[in-house]
């Protein structure tokens, strides 16, 4: 029988879970509330609608370690990336022993909280011991020669003690008592629609902040110095000055596309006030057209005042 823990854990994971397939009741309530964004509408409440021949969900694990300095962009884009490579190094090795194994397109947080493991959290991200918030969920769906059983290996927690710390920092989107707006997180603006003019004057970093979980006191404190190549790369004017390539190796591709990474740094560049980022302004327009008009005009408007 193949170990799929051994598997998960050569892959780069920590650890992982292996779980029946079940309709998420947690998911379809919270979905009713209006909680989620509407591009998560495709992910099926029922995931044995999309995979009926799986019989089991495979969610792994990959931890990582805040920077010490998030002002520029968290440390979870950069592992976000490393664990996109460390489930397609997983499901290849599954497959190689046999198992049919696909990515999985299902709300990964909430399987596991449905299954009590780990604890929903006001800012909606999920705690897991003893990683705190700090962790990416990779899953896949399996066809596994017998059906699973889960047996609860943790005892579901309240961890939250709704101390508003996190609603405090937040954009408006974190409500209290796991009520979410997601129209006021700045991760929707990761979409590539013209960001909201009030968040751009809002926007503290690349690609959405996360300052609701640096600022929780449930979360571990250790930190790690961040890395000078992420500093060089993710620059705002670096990104203006057209290294896609080398942010698309850090970040992933579909990050680094210019409706996201590019439009994000073009007001960053401004919220710095860097005005060495005047010249590629126009450079910009003159390849994109009206495309980033309003986060152009957002931009010029600032750095030529200084
Ligand atoms: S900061 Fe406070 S309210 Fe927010 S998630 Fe952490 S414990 Fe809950
Ligand atoms: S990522 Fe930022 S904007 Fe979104 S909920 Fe957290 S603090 Fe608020």
């Amino acid at each position: 029988m193949t170990d799929i823990h051994a598997l998960l854990k050569n892959a780069g994971f920590a650890e992982g879970f292996v779980l029946p397939v079940a309709p998420y009741t947690n998911w379809t309530r919270h979905r009713q509330d209006g909680v989620f964004h509407p591009n998560t509408a495709p992910l099926a409440d029922d995931p044995r609608s999309i995979y009926p021949w799986a019989n089991a969900v495979l969610i792994c694990v990959y931890p990582y370690t805040p920077y010490d300095d998030e002002t520029l962009v968290a440390s979870y884009y950069p592992a976000s990336n490393r664990a996109y490579h460390a489930m397609k190094r997983l499901l290849a090795a599954l497959n190689e022993n046999g198992i049919r194994a696909e990515r999985a397109e299902t709300p990964y947080r909430e399987q596991l909280a449905s299954y009590g493991i780990g604890s929903r959290m006001d800012n909606q991200l999920l705690y897991l011991e003893p990683y705190g918030t700090y962790i990416n969920l990779q899953g896949a769906m399996l066809a596994l020669p017998e059906p699973v059983a889960y047996e609860p290996k943790r005892k579901p927690m309240e961890v939250c003690n709704h101390c508003g710390l996190c609603k405090t920092v937040c954009f408006g989107a974190i409500k209290g008592d796991y009520a979410f707006d997601w129209t006021r997180c700045v991760h929707t603006y990761l979409e590539g629609d013209t960001i909201p003019a009030d968040a751009m004057e809002w926007l503290p970093s690349l690609l959405g902040c996360m300052r609701c979980q640096t600022v929780c006191p449930k979360n571990p404190k250790e930190t790690v110095p961040i890395p000078e190549e992420v500093r060089e790369t993710l620059d705002p004017v670096a990104i203006l000055r057209g290294n896609r390539k080398e942010a698309g190796e850090l970040i992933g591709k579909n990050l680094a596309a210019p409706k996201r990474l590019l439009r994000q740094a073009i007001v960053l560049a401004a919220n710095r006030k860097r005005t060495d980022a005047l010249p590629y302004l126009n450079e910009i327009a003159a390849v994109y057209g009206d495309r980033f008009i309003q986060e152009l005009e957002y931009a010029k408007n600032i750095l030529q005042n200084l």
